[in-house]
């Protein structure tokens, strides 16, 4: 691996030199959140939304941070680099326990992991599948804890597909690694925050947009049905933007690949964001 720039526990070095314990918690039990900050041309997007979605991560696992020592670890990284374009890969666990046991100890450390990449924000066409959510129920905090994801994405993958839209019991949810929008040319549509998804910080920033653009936004429980009748899907992520969907493998749709109301949210979100 080419010299990436990471930190752990406060110590900065290349990511090929830090070393990790196997009984760090996040090895053991994915008992770890994380976050996945972008910056384009040196700003960086919604980062205080990206700080208070880590703070309530961290508050719903009952971890004791200090953010400024957090915070500065993040803004660090993206100081080391020489790159404009990129996002921070941020991982914080219950910390290092002296024996693996469910049950932890309240005195542990806290445990911080970060590193920075270059990324492109190029526009994405993604062929999508669709599938049953296996996931836990509390998908709004930003675990580290992906398995469900991880299966299915990896099936869609197998499928030449590049991302998947799950749904539960016939609800859509959302992709493996993203949040799911359509349009039937009137509205757009986007599945409602529960505890089944996760609040996407692109989600909202792209909402709060259309909405000042005067475009129709609802937020909702939507079926299968309403998703697979749409004339335009996308799906959105701090690393993919707004991702149109091409196909959807297994289901007969004819989407509009130049659908209007996609391409006006594409360029309210690239003017605002990607500029
Ligand atoms: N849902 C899931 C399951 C995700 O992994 C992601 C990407 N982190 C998103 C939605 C999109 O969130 P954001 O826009 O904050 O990147």
């Amino acid at each position: 691996m080419e010299n990436i720039q990471a930190v752990h526990n406060g110590k900065f070095d290349f990511l090929d030199n830090i070393k990790i314990s196997p009984l760090s918690r996040a090895y053991t039990f994915s008992d770890s959140v994380y976050e996945v900050i972008p910056f384009f041309k040196s700003n960086i997007i919604a980062y205080d939304k990206h700080i208070e979605r880590l703070k309530k991560s961290c508050a719903a696992l009952s971890f004791v941070i200090d953010a400024n020592y957090i915070e500065n670890e993040i803004l660090e990284l993206i100081n080391k680099i020489g790159f404009e374009n990129g996002y921070v890969y941020y991982q914080i666990s219950r910390g290092v326990d002296p024996i693996r046991s469910h049950m932890f100890d309240n005195k542990l450390s806290i445990e911080t992991f970060g590193y920075v990449v270059e990324h492109s924000f190029s526009p994405q066409k993604i062929k999508v599948m669709i599938c049953e959510d296996l996931r836990w129920q509390r998908c709004d905090i930003k675990s580290t804890s992906l398995l469900g994801n991880v299966m299915s994405m990896n099936q869609a993958k197998d499928k030449g597909c590049g991302e998947v839209i799950m749904h539960k019991e016939n609800i859509i949810t959302e992709g493996g690694a993203s949040n799911v929008f359509f349009t039937d040319n009137d509205c757009v549509y986007t599945p409602s925050l529960s505890s089944n998804i996760l609040p996407g910080i692109t989600r909202d920033l792209l909402i709060n947009k259309l909405k000042e653009a005067g475009i129709k936004v609802e937020e909702g429980k939507y079926s299968l049905d309403n998703l697979l009748k749409s004339k335009s899907i996308w799906l959105t992520s701090s690393t993919k933007g707004l991702a149109l969907v091409t196909h959807i493998i297994d289901y007969d749709l004819q989407l509009d690949l130049e659908n209007i109301i996609f391409k006006k949210c594409e360029t309210i979100f690239r003017d605002n964001f990607l500029s």
